[in-house]
């Protein structure tokens, strides 16, 4: 029998996009698969097993897949970390740099109380900015980040380092 594929098999790599130079890790070959989606979901959540969260936090648009999965498999609430002017609410907002210029993300000012214990989710950890502006932004609402899951870490671009200095637990499942 051949051996089962884990995880990372699941998963793509398109060259040349969004343009020239970069390898693309594409996500939806995962998330198409029955088993690669529940696979993912359940390793996700291992290392947090015994742990009481109040409610996921996700990083728009592919965090928000995996974040709904795991807060339905946990029993807690969803709270989306959306790009700037999508959110129809009160919110906070967090700028970040990216390689070329910057971006800001925001969190309704409501959508975490004071002590809540939070999960950060999003597909991809790069340089860490956005999930480094999605953690302020949980911070600033008084909430507790717990930890930060990804499904892949680019650990050469430095996010994990970046996340790690600022005293946060960082679990993901490939490289
Ligand atoms: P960072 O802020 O850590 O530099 O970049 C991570 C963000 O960019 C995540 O929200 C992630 O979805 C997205 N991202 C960057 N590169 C890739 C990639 O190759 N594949 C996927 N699926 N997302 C990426």
């Amino acid at each position: 029998v051949p051996p089962r594929k884990t995880v990372r098999d699941y998963i793509r790599t398109i060259p040349d996009f969004p343009k020239p130079g970069i390898m693309f890790r594409d996500v939806t070959s995962l998330f198409a698969d029955p088993r690669g989606f529940r696979i993912c979901v359940d390793q996700l959540l291992d290392p947090f097993a015994g742990q009481r969260f109040d409610k996921v936090v996700a990083l728009e648009a592919r965090g928000f897949i995996l974040g709904g999965a795991i807060a339905h498999q946990l029993n807690v609430g969803f709270v989306p970390v959306r790009k700037a002017g999508k959110l129809p609410g009160a919110t906070l907002s967090e700028e970040y740099q990216l390689e070329y210029g910057e971006a800001t993300v925001e969190i309704h000012d409501d959508a975490l109380a004071e002590g809540e214990k939070v999960l950060v989710v999003d597909d991809l950890l790069a340089t860490g900015g956005t999930a480094e502006a999605g953690v302020r932004l949980c911070e600033r609402l008084g909430a507790e980040v717990i930890g930060c899951s990804f499904v892949i870490d680019l650990p050469a671009l430095g996010g994990r380092a970046r996340l790690e200095r600022m005293g946060l637990r960082v679990e993901t499942l490939c490289a």
